[in-house]
């Protein structure tokens, strides 16, 4: 759990929740003692600032070989390519994402989406939304997870042990997506 900005105690509460155990990152060198890594919302540009040069490439490093996952601010950071402003991204998903992407008057809201998975299509997830970004592109080897609206606009993607949401799955009672990300944290340690 990556916690030198934003909003990391509800993840850390809801990992804890599911059997996991739970480190606040806050030094570069404590990635080298973890199976798999939350990036939680915040803001991506302080996140930025924070981690600096070193810790950018250190995040980089990781987020290449262990599961990862990106919430909101977090989903930003491991963009390849990100808008409204431009701004670096790790590159760990081939996405393009544009910040603050709802305007003003849309800033935060509860919506409901979709599971793409057939298997767990059936019920709704409830997606809180707090000056989310949206993903514009998502390249060849991306999966959409779950989609929202009458667009489907994509807000779970997945590539490799990488995932990412524009909303906040830690402020919903529904588990499924922490599950989703343990489940690879799980398979990428036996592998
Ligand atoms: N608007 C923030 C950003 O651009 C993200 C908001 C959030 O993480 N809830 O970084």
């Amino acid at each position: 759990m990556l916690a030198i900005q934003g909003d990391f105690d509800a993840h850390r509460k809801r990992l804890e929740e599911l059997g996991a155990e739970v480190v606040l990152v806050k030094k570069p060198e404590q990635l080298d003692e973890i199976d798999g890594l939350v990036i939680p919302g915040g803001e991506s540009s302080t996140f930025l600032k924070v981690l600096g040069e070193a810790g950018f490439e250190k995040l980089k490093q990781f987020a290449r070989s262990k599961p990862t996952f990106g919430t909101c601010a977090g989903a930003i950071l491991l963009a390849s390519e990100v808008e409204n402003p431009k701004q670096a991204g790790l590159g760990a998903l081939d996405i393009r994402i544009r910040r603050n992407a709802y305007g003003r008057q849309l800033d935060s809201s509860i919506r409901e989406g979709r599971f793409v998975q057939e298997k767990l299509r059936e019920s709704p997830l409830e997606m809180v939304f707090i000056r989310a970004p949206k993903i514009e592109r998502i390249g060849p080897g991306v999966e959409v997870i779950a989609t929202e609206g009458k667009d489907k606009d994509p807000v779970a993607v997945r590539q490799g042990r990488v995932m990412a949401t524009t909303f906040h799955p830690e402020l919903s009672a529904d588990t499924r997506i922490h599950r989703a990300f343990l489940d690879l944290v799980r398979n990428g340690r036996r592998s």
